[in-house]
C-alpha cells in the first residue's frame, strides 16, 4: 500500500497522529487513506453522513476505558460517575429531541435496537408483518440469514407495482390473514414518509404492537424535516449515525409503559456494557440536532434530494415512487443501458460511491443514494445539479468525469483545515 501524507486534521490532534504514526506506520496510512478517500470524491451512500469534529473528539476520549454495565445509578461498576452524568445527558437530550417519554441509548447498532424492541415485545415463534426485503426491508425484518428471520416467522408486504408506494390495503389485508405479534414500518430505500397514522390504525385493528424502525428518517425527524414515528409507534428503533449525523450506534425511544421492558431487553438480555466513548458522542449530536442550524440542514437534505432526483429524472433515469421525500433516492439506471452493479462500479470508477439496492419489480438491481453527507459538506441545489449531470456523464462513460467530481469535492471540505 502507497503512504500517504494527508494530515488527519483536525479530527484526530496533530501530536496524536504524529506519535501514532510513529508508533504504528501502517495503520496511520490507513487513517489518513481513508481521510483522503472520504474528502477525494462523492459520499452518496444513504445511510453515511460526516460526523462533527466534537462527535469524534467524544469518540476519540477516555470515556473508551470505561466499563460501565447497568444504568445510570444502578451499575455493575465502579466509578461511574462520569459515565452516569454522560448517560443522563444523553438520554434527557434524546427525550427532549424526539418528544418520547423514554429512550435507551446504550444500542450498539441499530440492528441491536431492533433485536432489543423484538426481544420486549415478542417471544420466539411470533408472527411478525414487515416490508418484504425486495420491497426494501431491513436484514432486521425477517431475512432468512438474520436472527429475526430464524427465531420469528415474519410475512412481508409489499408495494404497488404502479406507483411504488406502500399499499396500505394490502398491508391491513395481511394482518387481518395472519394477526402478526407486532408490525413494523421502516425501511432501507422507501423514499417516501411511512404513514404511520395508517400503519398504527391497522395495528390497533388486530391488537398488534407497532415497531417504527426509523433507522433511516430519525435525523429528518430530529430536524422538523419528516414526521415523526413517536406518538404512533409502540417502540421507535433508531440509528445515530445515519442522516441524525452522530457516532455509529443505535436507539430506542417509547412510552413510560415500555420503558423497564425496553431497558432489560437492552441489558442484560442483549447486551453486554455500554459504550460510554460512544453515548458521551450521541450526547453531542443530540445537542447539535437540537439547534436551528441542524433544522436548517434537514430541511436542505431533503431540498437538494428533491433537486438530485429532479435532475436525474431529466437524464433519463427511472426513479422508485417517481422521487422523493426524504434524503434517499432509488434508482434504475436501465434506461440508460446499464445495470445497478455495473453502474455502481461506473460510478466509483468517477469517485461517486453508492450502493446497489433491490428494486421492488423484477429482479433487476438498482442504485440508492442520499444526500446527507453532500449537504453536511455545505452543497446546494446548484450542487445537486452538477452532480446529477457528472453521475448520468459517468454512466454514458462520457468525458473525465473523476477529475470534475474532484474538483466539486475538493470546493467543500468534510474537515475544512483551520
Ligand atoms: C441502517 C438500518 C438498520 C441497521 O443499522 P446498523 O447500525 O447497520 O445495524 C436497521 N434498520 C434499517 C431500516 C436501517 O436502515
Amino acid at each position: 500500500m502507497t503512504t500517504v501524507s494527508h494530515p488527519v486534521r483536525p479530527t484526530v490532534a496533530a501530536a496524536d497522529f504524529e506519535a501514532l504514526r510513529r508508533q504504528d506506520p501502517a495503520i496511520a496510512d490507513v487513517l489518513a487513506g481513508e481521510q483522503a478517500r472520504q474528502a477525494g470524491g462523492l459520499q452518496l451512500i444513504a445511510a453515511e453522513n460526516f460526523t462533527s469534529p466534537a462527535v469524534l473528539a467524544a469518540l476519540g476520549s477516555p470515556l473508551a476505558n470505561k466499563y460501565a454495565e447497568g444504568y445510570p445509578g444502578r451499575r455493575h461498576h465502579g466509578g461511574c460517575e462520569y459515565a452516569d452524568l454522560a448517560e443522563r445527558i444523553a438520554v434527557e437530550r434524546a427525550t427532549a429531541l424526539f418528544g418520547s417519554e423514554h429512550a435507551n441509548v446504550q444500542p450498539h447498532s441499530g440492528s441491536s435496537a431492533v433485536l432489543a424492541a423484538y426481544a420486549a415485545l415478542l417471544r420466539p415463534g411470533d408472527t411478525v408483518l414487515a416490508m418484504g426485503l425486495p420491497y426494501g426491508g431491513h436484514l432486521t425484518h425477517g431475512s432468512p440469514a438474520n436472527f429475526s428471520g430464524r427465531w420469528f416467522a415474519f410475512v412481508g408486504y409489499g408495494v404497488d407495482a404502479e406507483s411504488g408506494l406502500i399499499d396500505y390495503e394490502q398491508v391491513a389485508a395481511l394482518a387481518r390473514q395472519h394477526r402478526p405479534k407486532a408490525i413494523v414500518c421502516g425501511s432501507i430505500s422507501y423514499p417516501r414518509h411511512p404513514d404511520y397514522a395508517a400503519f398504527r390504525a391497522i395495528a390497533d385493528d388486530v391488537g398488534a404492537y407497532l415497531v417504527a424502525d426509523a433507522a433511516h428518517p430519525i435525523g429528518l425527524v430530529a430536524g422538523g424535516a419528516a414526521p415523526s414515528p413517536v406518538p404512533y409507534a409502540d417502540i421507535v428503533c433508531a440509528t445515530t449515525h445515519k442522516v441524525l449525523r452522530g457516532p455509529r450506534g443505535g436507539m430506542l425511544l417509547c412510552g413510560a409503559a415500555l420503558a423497564e421492558r425496553v431497558d432489560r431487553a437492552v441489558f442484560p438480555f442483549t447486551q453486554g456494557g455500554a459504550q460510554m466513548h460512544t453515548i458521551a458522542a450521541k450526547a453531542v449530536a443530540f445537542g447539535e440536532a437540537s439547534g436551528p442550524a441542524f433544522t436548517a440542514y434537514a430541511h436542505q437534505v431533503v431540498t437538494n434530494a428533491r433537486v438530485l432526483a429532479r435532475t436525474l429524472t431529466a437524464e433519463g433515469l427511472t426513479l422508485t415512487t417517481g422521487g422523493t421525500d426524504t434524503h434517499l433516492i432509488t434508482a434504475d439506471p436501465a434506461p440508460l443501458g446499464v445495470d445497478g452493479p455495473t453502474a455502481r462500479g461506473r460510478l466509483a470508477a468517477a469517485g461517486m460511491v453508492l450502493d446497489t439496492c433491490a428494486l421492488p419489480y423484477g429482479d433487476q438491481r438498482g442504485l440508492r443514494l442520499g444526500t446527507a453527507a453532500v449537504t453536511t459538506q455545505g452543497m446546494g441545489a446548484a450542487e445537486m445539479e452538477r452532480i446529477g449531470t457528472l453521475f448520468a456523464a459517468a454512466l454514458r462513460g462520457d468525458g473525465d468525469v473523476r477529475a470534475e467530481v474532484a474538483e466539486l469535492a475538493g470546493r467543500f471540505p468534510p474537515y475544512p483545515s483551520e
